[in-house]
């Protein structure tokens, strides 16, 4: 398998290990291998027998062609174990990695963060460490991790690749503007390979510096900066794996359809179900859920993608999707118009230089209903009664980004198609609104005890490119 740019660069097409360590491609484009991988009807009745990590290797093996099987095997062996996701609530098993609950008849949850940070980001970012230390011990190679964070992916990566030979992790955050616990969790690691930079502004603004570091190609190649934002081909590529987990999980046939509701931001997690649905997966419903900052609701019910400023981002309660700018977004349009890069790179001339684009009237928009896609939104009182209900009528404590895709998902059942939200956090990392639509505190795993009260090592920084590169270059020597 090779890849390809979305804006279609000229030149030698690169295998995944060549894609793994970067970030966007040299002419600013997103990586997608150059076809989807088909999945036959033999093949998707194997797989509903395997555990999870023998799925996430059929599943690799299929996109990964650079890294011997045995190599590879192992990998996916050691990132999905029992002990790595072993968050999980009472009575469920450990084992299964993605435990399965029912809400009701034909309407699930699916628990994406087990893992190390309770966020389903782990779901990838393990993946990733263990991907990066492979790779760089056989080139004999490091890496610096330049990356940005509005709370969880910022802790998964570093949960990933704390103590990795070879890597070094900056990462930004918007100051203050995490929960307390999301603070604690990324603050508190003392690992020496770990930075973190608080930045006054917000997400987009630590996004930004990334891209602008990232542009800067002699910059880049001399302090051998890498990412693992939700761009990186490969945190997209390990989460298709539970796409198809759920739906062998829900369903007792491969003759069945199912349909997922995502709670949205970077548009990474939902891209990897466009990719599942791609490959053959029967996906009847690709339910995209927003919270106030509903630019992508806003495209898929009008065709308009009109990304906004800092200023026009609202901080919210389900702060993870706090995003007015979908970084992987341009990975589905680059289908939706027929994998055309020129046409990527006019709508993308318009985005990148802080306009808007509307692709009602044109052929485009005639494709879209194809791929699947529904939206919708959800905001903080939505929030509140859907913790609330959860609770009151099934006794299950849900995350706020969760609660967004549940009111969502809600509005989108159809009959006799089991409807699977995606679950990405556990309740605890939210405790502030936990409290207000419960009254209580959620249930805290064990080991997060008192997690609030460790030292903690943070930099607090102006939203300066300049200023960041400084810092990296002083602490790379
Ligand atoms: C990152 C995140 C999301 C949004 O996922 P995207 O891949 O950015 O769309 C939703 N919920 C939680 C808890 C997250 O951490």
């Amino acid at each position: 398998m090779r890849y390809l740019s979305t804006r279609g660069t000229a030149g030698p097409s690169p295998a995944f290990s060549d894609i793994l360590l970067g970030g966007l491609a040299p002419d600013g484009g997103l990586y997608l291998p150059e076809s989807y991988p088909q999945v036959s009807a033999a093949e998707l009745a194997e797989w509903r027998e395997l555990p999870y990590s023998a799925l996430a290797l059929k599943i690799l093996q299929k996109f990964v062609d650079d890294i011997p099987a045995c190599d590879l095997k192992s990998l996916a062996d050691r990132t999905y174990s029992a002990n790595v996701y072993k968050h999980c609530r009472p009575g469920r098993d450990a084992t299964d990695i993605t435990p399965l609950t029912t809400v009701e008849p034909g309407f699930f949850l699916l628990e994406l963060s087990n893992g190390p940070t309770l966020a389903f980001k782990d779901m990838a970012m393990q993946l990733l460490g263990n991907l990066f230390e492979y790779v760089l011990a056989k080139r004999k190679e490091s890496i610096n991790i330049l990356g940005a964070t509005s709370g969880d992916t910022g802790s998964a990566a570093e949960y990933a690749m704390r103590g990795k030979q070879g890597v070094r992790v900056f990462m930004l955050s918007p100051n203050g503007l995490m929960s307390a616990f999301q603070r604690a969790q990324m603050y508190s690691l003392q690992d020496p390979n770990i930075f973190n930079i608080a930045i006054e502004g917000m997400f987009d603004d630590c996004q930004d510096i990334v891209k602008a570091v990232s542009n800067d190609a002699a910059f880049k190649a001399q302090y051998k900066i890498g990412a693992v934002n939700s761009i990186n081909w490969a945190r997209v590529l390990a989460q298709i794996v539970y796409y198809f987990k759920g739906y062998f999980a829900a369903t007792s046939s491969n003759d069945e359809k199912v349909s997922f509701a995502v709670p949205s931001g970077n548009f990474g997690n939902i891209c990897a179900g466009h990719v599942a649905r791609m490959m053959g997966l029967p996906i009847a419903r690709l339910v995209l859920a927003t919270n106030e900052n509903d630019v992508l609701d806003e495209f898929f019910r009008s065709g308009v993608y009109r990304p906004r400023g800092t200023a026009d981002t609202w901080v919210t309660s389900s702060p993870s999707m706090d995003i007015s700018k979908a970084s992987n977004f341009e990975r589905f349009i680059f289908d939706l118009v027929g994998r055309d890069p020129s046409v990527v790179r006019e709508l993308w001339s318009k985005v990148d230089a802080g306009g808007s684009f509307d692709l009602r009237g044109t052929p485009h928009m005639a494709k879209l209903p194809g791929f699947g896609f529904v939206s919708g939104k959800s905001v903080h009182a939505d929030r509140l009664a859907t913790i609330r209900d959860l609770w009151e009528q099934h006794q299950l404590m849900i995350d706020t980004h969760t609660a967004d895709a549940v009111k969502v998902a809600r509005e989108h059942r159809e009959a006799g198609i089991p409807m699977i939200v995606l679950e990405t956090a556990q309740p605890v990392k939210f405790a502030e609104t936990i409290q207000e639509a419960l009254g209580r505190d959620p249930v805290r795993p064990r080991d997060f005890d008192g997690i609030e009260n460790l030292p903690q090592r943070v930099e607090v920084m102006k939203a300066d490119a300049q200023a960041v590169k400084d810092f990296v270059v002083r602490h790379c020597s």
